[in-house]
């Protein structure tokens, strides 16, 4: 039927039919094997099945048409290459079969080696290798080993007992005093553990065995694991896995074989040098495994010179090819050097920024693509204090990296501990199996967290992000026992007041204390160490790089901020202005008095006099903040939340009012204020008396806080600095509500500024999905509108996020309904949609309506990108988050413009 075979798909590629930007249809593996192929480096021959295939096969449960036939042909290629047949009893050709998707995947199937080992060709294995007995045999009881264990899922500790056993009868601990006679012995019991859990003996056809690995790689794709695991790191589920299929070379054969692992820089600081580990006489994951003692790269210099010399040789050509770190697998087959793997590197933070310095410097990569490699992930990582680089402490556990920061204190196993010994003034660790909403107050209460279950979407993950809470989650060697308030890790035995240290950006746990540094970041930030001359090659590339992103970069950045001290600090981390000064605090403290007088005002005067004595305390305020933004903008919010949340709470006030009584004393003021609570209690505040509505149910509220910014303008501006304040109403839903706030407002500037040359913006929050909705007629009204993305997201959604976060959030996000929690993230699809509708509709009524966001989205990576696309004008985000922002608005220009990504 040559029809037919004409339209055949592909399903089968040769290495060199590939090529490095063919991953999502080749896997990570295949596309690099193929480069590799091209670039002339010795790669053993091979062919790679694509994720079609893969996914031909998953949605039908059988093997694609065609698939057969070409794997067939390819393989008769691959023999007629090498001279041999696939298991051929007289001189076999061995394969692997390895697993390998677009993104690389802890989750899926291993790898299976000397595939086309059976009975027969063992021994003409031993024979090509000139009888090596004790080579063929070993290679085969690793072929029974792996494939029972991946692909028939018997479970591998039985292998392992029985070799165990074979070096016991020894009496040895090390695999390589095992001989031929003993490992043929081991080959046996193996395959009798083979029969015992698949009902079947060890299939001696090759073919069927290349079958079934084939076959098991596809179905990795849907093991629990990677499901798990696709889920965590948001890897689409469909991509499927490619399946690769290599001649075997062997680093088993003796002395002068063997296998390592290499990085071309170092993956942890960046420095240029080899790293890497080797182990001679040894096959496949045994230099991982930590079987046997690998030795430093460096030492293969002494083994065998050439191979270290055409190693080093392909590891610079490699680098300068993919212009990036790059990790490798190869072996040694008795002095003949194979590359069996590439990519590019996983890194540290730091690394990223230091290496993508260095290849600028090189010359490999030019300030845009250097902006590209890192990200505000990293950024943020590295300014977090951590423990100290050199210390001599041993980690006793490692968990998942949940939560970044360098965490010490006091082991506690509740929270009810945690609250009572932190307010003692102790830092303490929370130390949990895992969390769950009721560990709340002593998650808020600890310096960090620890749980010995769950992974990054754990409760404990989630909330302690949230919380920007340093946390280690499923650090499973740890034994947590609640009731006896200890726990066990590596029989060791951790008391309630024994200190541990955490790490959330690696994981480890450590018993003590160990001594934390400040962020070298951090201080170049705040100016205290000067990048041009210091040698430190970490501050230099993030200055570099950080100054690019403000060339490239449309957005501006502007900062949350409430006092004159956080302005200063987020103006030193180049804030250009603030994008949101609440004012809420200026109504606390020892101003409290007063605003108890306002809210049980009987008449008009008695408000009035409040307000009037509230007045020239907030235009202070103001005045230092306008002096620190001198030149820069700032937008004040006006008072937003309701006012009860200024009285004390109920239950306080009940107790107040019975003691006062018992004693006698007057008690007029606390039942009034009592009874005030309970009038304005609201069954849902956020909804509630707040806001815009504040303004316009009490009368002098908004108009004394208007007069007070005014005044401080004018002020700042006599003493000949640059105020611009922006006055910006919140929880505004319909214009006409922004309409009667901005004509009483328009009246007071027009009245304080005078001639002064003070200009006042009047704009509103874009918070409630009505406004967005409605954002056309409210931009007639506003000079600008700023998104308070954190109500519209629980507005939009109908989550109460103090409710939400905590209660079942977790379950949302391993259901996957969400992969990250829309307040961490904009939802672009939902919140952001809204967002996008204001902004255009908004600029078709107001050309120059000034866009921003105010909510903390405005710091998060994702979400920057977003307010990009959508054509704000700037983000404002609390300071910390400022440097943060600044790389990735430059990003999502240098994305946008399509420079070239991996
Ligand atoms: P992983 O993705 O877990 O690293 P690999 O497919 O890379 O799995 O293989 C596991 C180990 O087996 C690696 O050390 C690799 O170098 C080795 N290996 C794979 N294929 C071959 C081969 N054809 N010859 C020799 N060693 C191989
Ligand atoms: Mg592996
Ligand atoms: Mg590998």
């Amino acid at each position: 039927m040559a029809a037919q075979e004409a339209v055949e798909h592909k399903y089968v590629y040769g290495f060199s039919e590939g090529n490095k930007e063919l991953k999502g249809l080749l896997g990570g593996k295949g596309a690099n094997l193929a480069e590799m192929t091209n670039l002339g480096l010795p790669v053993p021959p091979g062919f790679t099945i694509t994720t079609e295939a893969c996914k031909a096969y998953l949605a039908t449960g059988q093997e694609p048409d065609g698939l057969a036939g070409q794997i067939e042909a390819y393989l008769e290629s691959l023999e007629r290459g090498m001279g041999r047949r696939l298991g051929d009893p007289g001189d076999p050709l061995l394969v692997s079969v390895r697993s390998g998707a677009k993104f690389s995947m802890p989750g899926m199937m291993e790898t299976v080696l000397n595939v086309g080992l059976n009975d027969r060709s063992v021994v003409g294995l031993s024979a090509q290798a000139g009888g090596n007995d004790r080579f063929a045999w070993d290679s085969y009881r690793r072929l029974i080993q792996m494939f029972g264990k991946t692909v028939c899922e018997v479970p591998g500790e039985e292998f392992e007992h029985a070799l165990d056993e074979t070096k016991r009868a020894k009496g040895t601990q090390n695999d390589l005093d095992l001989d031929a006679d003993d490992l043929r012995g081991l080959v046996g019991a193996y395959k009798k553990i083979f029969a015992k859990h698949t009902g079947r003996e060890f299939p001696q056809a090759p073919r069927e065995q290349l079958d079934l690995a084939i076959r098991a790689v596809f179905e990795s794709w849907n093991a629990e694991r990677a499901v798990l695991y696709r889920r965590q790191e948001r890897i689409p589920a469909d991509l499927g896995t490619a399946v690769n299929v290599v001649a075997m070379v062997f680093g088993n054969l003796g002395p002068d074989s063997g296998t390592g692992v290499a990085f071309t820089r170092d993956p942890g600081s960046g420095a240029q040098g080899i790293y890497g580990d080797y182990l001679a006489n040894a096959q496949g994951e045994d230099v991982v495994a930590g079987i046997r003692n690998t030795v430093p790269l460096q030492e293969l210099e002494q083994l065998d010179k050439k191979s270290y010399d055409e190693l080093l040789g392909i590891m610079a050509r490699l680098e300068e090819h993919y212009r990036d770190l790059c990790d490798i697998e190869f072996t040694i087959e008795r002095g003949k050097l194979w590359m069996l793997q590439t990519r590019v590197g996983k890194r540290t933070a730091a690394a990223a920024f230091v290496i993508a310095g260095q290849l600028i410097d090189e010359g490999l990569i030019d300030l845009d693509e250097a902006l590209h490699r890192v990200n505000g992930a990293q950024l943020a990582q590295l300014m977090f204090p951590r423990f100290q680089l050199e210390h001599d402490f041993e980690p006793v556990a490692r968990g998942i990296g949940a939560s970044p920061g360098a965490a010490s204190g006091t082991v506690v196993f509740t929270s009810a501990r945690a609250v009572e010994l932190a307010g003692e003034g102790k830092s303490v660790i929370l130390v949990r199996r895992e969390t769950n909403p009721d560990d709340l107050n002593g998650m808020i209460a600890a310096q960090g967290i620890l749980t010995s279950r769950g992974g990054k979407t754990s409760h404990a993950a989630v909330v302690a992000r949230g919380m920007g809470k340093t946390c280690v989650s499923g650090a499973d060697a740890i034994e947590v026992n609640v009731p006896a308030k200890r726990f066990t890790v590596g029989g060791r035995t951790v008391t309630e007041g024994d200190v541990v240290s955490i790490d959330g950006t690696t994981g480890k746990v450590y018993l003590g204390e160990v001594p934390v540094m400040p962020s070298e970041v951090v201080q170049y930030f705040e100016g205290s160490l000067d990048p041009e001359h210091i040698d430190n090659a970490l501050v230099r590339a993030v200055h570099r790089i950080m100054t690019h992103a403000d060339t490239r970069r449309r957005l501006a950045v502007r900062t949350n901020a409430d006092t004159a001290a956080d302005a200063a600090r987020a103006r030193r981390f180049g804030a250009q202005g603030i994008g949101l000064c609440r004012t809420e605090h200026m109504f606390l403290g020892d101003r409290r008095e007063l605003v108890e007088r306002l809210i049980l005002a009987r008449s008009d005067t008695d408000r009035q006099s409040s307000l009037a004595a509230l007045l020239p305390l907030q235009r202070d305020d103001f005045v230092k903040i306008f002096r620190e933004m001198d030149g820069l903008p700032v937008t004040v919010r006006l008072i937003d939340p309701p006012l009860h949340e200024f009285l004390p709470p109920l239950e306080q006030l009940a107790v107040n009012v019975a003691v006062a009584q018992e004693r006698g004393e007057d008690v007029a003021k606390e039942e009034a204020l009592l009874a005030a609570v309970r009038r304005m209690h609201e069954e849902n505040p956020m909804l509630g008396l707040r806001g815009v509505r504040l303004g316009l149910v009490i009368p002098g509220l908004f108009a004394m806080q208007v007069r007070a910014i005014a005044e401080a303008a004018v002020r700042v501006t006599r003493e000949g600095a640059d105020a611009r304040p922006e006055i910006m109403v919140p929880l505004v839903g319909a214009v006409q509500e922004l309409e009667t706030v901005r004509a009483e407002a328009e009246k007071i500037i027009a009245e304080v500024v005078g001639d002064s040359g003070v200009e006042v913006l009047i704009g509103t929050m874009i918070e409630v999905p009505r406004a967005a909705l409605t954002a056309g007629q409210i931009a007639e009204a506003a000079q600008f509108f700023s998104f308070g993305t954190n109500d519209l997201t629980q507005m939009g959604w109908g989550f109460s996020r103090d409710d939400v976060e905590g209660a079942f959030f977790w379950r949302y996000l391993e259901l996957g309904i969400f992969g990250i929690s829309p307040f961490e993230s904009i939802d672009r699809d939902g919140v952001g949609r809204l967002v996008r509708i204001a902004a255009e509709e908004g600029r078709a009524a107001r050309p120059d309506l000034k866009l921003g966001v105010c909510g903390e989205h405005g710091g998060d990576p994702e979400s920057v990108h977003f307010f990009h696309e959508v054509g704000l004008d700037y983000v404002s985000c609390s300071p910390f988050r400022v440097p943060v922002a600044r790389l990735e608005a430059g990003r999502a220009v240098v994305e946008t413009d399509g420079s070239d990504s991996r």
